[in-house]
């Protein structure tokens, strides 16, 4: 029996970072996949950190969590998001693992007396991540391999190194090269500057790779000379210089592709005989996000709110989220220090739903607390996620059962009443990485709540990313209450989601849900999230402008009704 050969598509990028090399990528694996190909994908990481899981979210961006627990790049996240696919550990590839791994070795003595070096011993582990999707799955028609950084930066040369290797050691049918680069438009000269490009593939050609096509981020429109301009100083044919233009919505992106060409391009250098995609569900899903019939306010209330990667999966489950329900969802970013600060009536008075998400440490805590003390009382549709999970037990331990040193165990250790604490397996850790419940875990609905309404489903299963628990030393205490414990782990143990019942929707989860929503798929929380403040919004206007009919009543500028 012949094996399948898997292809491989490399993607790099030069001139700038944030080109949206990730959202490029995992564009043509949904145009490829569409056309009925199997494709699978890796992101190369150059940093040392073994995975992001220890790094910064507010430098690094979001650390997408999956099934199997691992902890990755954000990339990871467009990439399910785009082909509809779960990812596992092996497609994100970092230096640190790729060293972990070679000096791992060598302290085994494996290398025989060698002097272990970047070339060979690094490379060729790099390629044997690369290869491992293909052995996992024969299957596998291409592998899209994206390469982090910018071509030029002294990190990512070894993975460019193993990727020229891989092209020489295969058929030149086998792999494609495809750059991504910036063409900027100069305003005072009125016109797209090619340079930056012509350089940037300069410096790959140095490493030995002469990319194929090549993906142009601009503002306007390349023209056919500037593509003609560009294809000759690069030695492209300028078929391949495809022009990225900014649009609307990242889910337009596969949509402008397909319509410039790329997958084209792609299946002509790689010899793949596959017909069109048919991409409607995606033209629909584009049409309905770009021209919503109504708009809701949503609050994000969160320690630091400037940079948006950190919160990426959540701003995309509300496009999914509003896409569903026909509505643009206008996401307000509040400080919750802010909050502690001014009070939560100058900044949430005028929103249709609150969501505060996940976190770490304790700064900004309260703030997050004060604001969910205001839309449970004022009936406003609320949404914590795992830390907001679990401010909003705090705060009805405090507010509503009265224990008013009510905190959790994370942020201080002589706590009389802990109401989030530390699950007795993870006493004593002491390693950072990789020690939290991590990954995915089932949980058991309780049948008479709004959590059971959304799915319609007895049993989920969704991603989990934290240390801290619900304490059920309190089980008790809320049984009388309108808290309602609406998701437990099969066995019982742990509490996953809650409820306030005296309240339209006001639900607060453990895990993640934002990781698994997808642009065809909405996350079913996040839909009926986005469908209690629609209905909230609805009835404030009712509300307005039957206030409004009354004082012009009374005014006798308007006849009773
Ligand atoms: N800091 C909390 C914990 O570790 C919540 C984590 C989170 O929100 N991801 O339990």
């Amino acid at each position: 029996m012949s094996e399948k050969k898997t292809k491989y598509i490399f993607v790099t990028g030069g001139v700038v970072s944030s080109l949206g090399k990730g959202i490029a990528a995992a564009s043509l694996g949904l145009l490829l996949k569409k056309r009925g190909l199997k494709v699978n994908m890796i992101k190369c990481d150059p940093y040392i950190n073994v995975d992001p899981g220890t790094m910064n979210p507010f430098q690094h961006g979001e650390v997408f969590v999956l099934d199997d627990g691992s902890e990755t790049d954000l990339d990871l996240g467009h990439y399910e998001r785009f082909l509809d696919q779960n990812m596992t550990r092996e497609n994100n590839v970092t230096t640190g693992q790729i060293y972990h791994t070679v000096i791992t070795r060598e302290r085994r003595g494996d290398y025989l007396g060698a002097t272990v070096q970047v070339i060979p011993h690094i490379t060729e582990e790099i390629k044997e991540c690369l290869r491992k999707p293909a052995k996992s799955d024969p299957d596998t028609d291409v592998i899209i391999v994206e390469i982090g950084g910018t071509v030029g930066d002294i990190e990512s040369q070894p993975f460019l190194e193993a990727i020229r290797q891989m092209a020489l050691e295969a058929p030149p049918e086998d792999t494609v090269f495809i750059h991504l680069t910036l063409v900027p438009y100069i305003a005072t000269a009125g016109e797209v500057k090619t340079k930056p490009t012509q350089h940037s593939v300069k410096e790959l050609l140095q490493i030995g790779i002469q990319p194929k096509i090549l993906v142009c981020r601009t503002a306007k429109e390349l023209t056919d000379s500037i593509r003609k301009k560009i294809g000759l100083f690069c030695n492209v044919p300028y078929k391949h210089v495809i022009s990225a233009v900014d649009v609307e919505t990242i889910y337009e992106v596969p949509l402008r592709f397909h319509m410039e060409g790329l997958d084209t391009a792609v299946c002509e250098h790689l010899k793949l005989d596959y017909g069109e995609p048919d991409m409607s569900d995606w033209e629909e899903m584009v049409a309905k996000i770009k021209s919503p019939r109504q708009r809701v306010k949503i609050a994000i209330c969160g320690k630091y709110v400037n940079l948006k990667d950190a919160y990426k999966s959540i701003i995309e489950a509300f496009v999914h989220a509003g896409e569903e329900n026909d509505a643009r969802v206008d996401l307000i970013w509040v400080s919750s220090e802010d909050i502690k600060q001014y009070g939560a009536d100058k900044f949430l008075s005028d929103i249709d739903g609150l969501l505060i998400p996940g976190g770490f440490g304790e700064r900004g805590v309260e703030g997050k607390i004060e604001a969910i003390h205001y839309v449970r009382e004022n009936k406003i549709p609320f949404f914590g996620i795992c830390l907001g999970m679990q401010c909003a037990v705090i705060e009805f331990a405090r507010n509503v059962c009265g224990l008013e040193d009510a905190h959790s165990y994370e942020f201080y250790a002589d706590l009389k009443h802990a109401v989030i604490h530390l699950m007795a397996d993870q006493e004593g850790i002491t390693n950072l990485g990789g020690t939290m419940r991590l990954g995915a875990y089932r949980a058991i609905l309780d049948k008479s709540t709004n959590t059971y309404k959304a799915y319609g489903a007895d049993e989920i299963s969704e991603r989990h990313r934290h240390r801290y628990e619900f304490n059920n030393a309190y089980r008790e205490m809320y049984a009388d209450k309108p808290l309602k414990l609406a998701g437990v782990s099969p066995d019982g143990r742990l509490v996953e989601i809650v409820e306030v019942t005296n309240h339209p929707w006001f639900v607060g989860v453990q895990f993640h849900p934002e990781l698994k929503s997808r642009p065809t798929r909405a996350h079913p929380l996040f839909r009926d999230f986005i469908a209690a403040a629609v209905a909230y919004l609805v009835k404030k206007n009712d509300d307005l402008a039957g206030t409004a009919d009354l004082q012009l009543e009374g005014l006798g500028l308007r006849e009773k009704r």
